[in-house]
């Protein structure tokens, strides 16, 4: 594939891409554009049909937002783009004269869509960016890319927004940020854009994720900007107001690539960015490993047992010591960290019987 890049932005000028999550109204769509318009905006996003986990909820304006975006054009001069899930989707999308559409994460992980869509832009030139699937397979996505690409589409970017995961790890879509680096190691001309908004889902993480894709090197951002974050039909705890995105933007430090050593900061900065992920899901499983210690601190102090099972504590000391072996760590680590982990959860569980004891005393 020779991928041709959508924006071709000078080296240390990230691609910028904001908007709100959906198009709410004709109203909120231009005040938006009107706040962002006053920043160095690439491209201006809004969903106009919106892909929701479950029915019921708000699913998008449908082709009037289109009426919208192209307002935006004229009054802003901003290019903008849309999410199309199917062919229907993307005649609309070029009949209105959309500049860049995306395909979102739920439609490329499904190659009958992506087809679809494929097919339906057969003869056009529009540029197209494509999101990772919901889930962390990377041949999904360059499945994606390539049933584009064979459409006759060139100008191809992808957005990195994350992976689908089980149980709590701080961020919406925990961002596996090897897989996009991977996918540029394969393709060094396709521009990889981070979606900090979806990775996050909260606004007080965001500008670390986007520091840490300029870190990466990556080419740009797509954040989700609301002129009133707090009221957004969806996605509201991710949306922040234009001015604080643009804030967020010019804080952001860009990073020099030309350096006798760059291949050697580069692979120092990818590998510290995994150990960063590895330590928040250690950090994160150790939360949950003392909610459950204090849940058997309830259930010890009910049945009046003592906190300290020297048999129990002794299989866990043996058993975990011989799997540590079996990874390369040490006896002697294995038996601090879990001396240490094992102390955390009896203090947990002695405050939690001597908490309940005092309540006792004190007749509540
Ligand atoms: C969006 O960009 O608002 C969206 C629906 O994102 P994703 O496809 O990444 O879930
Ligand atoms: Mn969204």
């Amino acid at each position: 594939m020779n991928i041709k890049p959508i924006f071709n932005k000078k080296q240390g000028q990230p691609i910028i891409i904001a908007g709100p999550c959906s198009a709410e109204s004709e109203e909120q769509i231009l005040k938006t554009a009107e706040g962002l318009s006053k920043g160095n905006i690439d491209l201006f996003r809004a969903g106009i049909w919106k892909p929701r986990t479950r029915p019921g909820s708000f699913e998008g304006v449908g082709r009037i937002g289109l009426k919208w975006l192209q307002k935006v054009k004229e009054e802003t001069g901003m290019k903008v783009t849309t999410e199309v899930a199917n062919r229907e989707h993307v005649f609309e999308a070029l009949k209105h004269n959309i500049d860049v559409l995306w395909l979102g994460a739920r439609t490329t992980v499904n190659p009958f869509s992506v087809q679809e869509i494929a097919d339906a832009l057969e003869g056009t030139n529009v540029p197209v960016m494509i999101k990772n699937p919901i889930n962390p397979d990377l041949k999904l996505w360059l499945g994606a890319i390539e049933r584009i690409y064979k459409a006759g589409i060139e100008n191809i970017a992808v957005i990195h927004r994350g992976f689908s995961h089980h149980g709590d790890s701080g961020f919406r879509n925990i961002p596996r940020w090897q897989i996009p680096i991977e996918l540029k190691r394969q393709f060094p001309n396709l521009e990889v854009i981070c979606d900090n908004s979806h990775i996050c889902g909260r606004r007080d993480i965001l500008s670390d994720v986007a520091q840490k894709a300029m870190d990466l090197d990556f080419d740009g951002l797509m954040t989700e900007s609301h002129p009133d974050p707090d009221n957004a039909w969806s996605d509201a705890a991710q949306q922040i107001t234009p001015a604080t995105f643009l804030k967020l933007v010019d804080n952001l430090v860009l990073r020099k690539t030309t350096s006798d050593n760059t291949a050697f900061i580069e692979s120092l900065v990818h590998l510290r960015s995994e150990i960063d992920e590895i330590d928040s899901e250690l950090i994160n499983t150790l939360g949950r490993r003392m909610q459950i210690a204090d849940k058997i601190g309830m259930y010890k102090k009910e049945n009046n047992i003592a906190i300290l099972q020297t048999d129990r504590w002794n299989e866990i000391l043996d058993n975990q010591i011989a799997k540590g072996k079996n990874v390369g760590l040490s006896e002697n680590f294995m038996s601090i960290i879990l001396r240490a982990i094992h102390q955390e959860s009896i203090n947990h569980q002695a405050e939690i019987m001597n908490k309940a004891q005092l309540e006792d005393l004190q007749g509540k």
